[in-house]
């Protein structure tokens, strides 16, 4: 090798050092100018609040729906179709539901989708095989599975975001 006054590079290292600037170059290139950061961070800032008042919002109609499920009598009048209270005997159930092959029974508020899952006595698949489900009253709070409106909230949940993406 002839002495020089240059550096001496061997292909490697060139390469590594070419690599290197190329590096260098590119980060400062992307740095951002005091503008450019500013603005980055507004835009990152109103999609945070973005989120938050999704989530707020979510909230807000969870509530008014499970105001909704709690204020709903699951009866209406025959005639008008209008919500009556749950102690009016010629109230008709806002009821459907289907009967499953092990005799469980889910029995759905149409109006609010109050669920009722139980296990159906002889009688009452009896009377389901005859006459269906629709305007069936429930059974006594007793016999129901006690995961029958956990469910059905996990399912209007999963409806919702299939509305509207909610980021939690
Ligand atoms: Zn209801």
């Amino acid at each position: 090798m002839t002495e020089t006054n240059g550096i001496y590079f061997s292909p490697d290292q060139l390469q590594e050092f070419m690599a290197k600037a190329m590096a260098a170059a590119v980060a400062e290139a992307r740095k951002m100018t005091p503008m450019e950061e500013r603005k980055y961070n507004e835009e990152v800032q109103r999609e945070k609040r973005r989120d938050r008042m999704a989530i707020e919002l979510a909230k807000a109609e969870e509530q008014i729906q499970r105001n909704k499920r709690l204020g709903c009598s699951h009866k209406c009048d025959p005639r008008t179709g209008l919500a009556v209270g749950r102690d009016r005997q010629d109230g008709d159930w806002t009821t459907g539901g289907q009967l499953h092959g092990n005799d469980m029974a889910t029995l759905v508020c149409i109006r609010c989708a109050w669920t009722w899952r139980w296990i159906t006595s002889p009688a009452e698949r009896d009377y389901i095989n005859n006459a269906g489900m629709l305007h069936m009253s429930p059974p006594d709070q007793g016999r129901v599975d006690e995961l029958s409106n956990i469910e059905s909230e996990r399912d209007r949940l999963t409806m919702m975001k299939d509305d509207e993406p909610v980021v939690v």
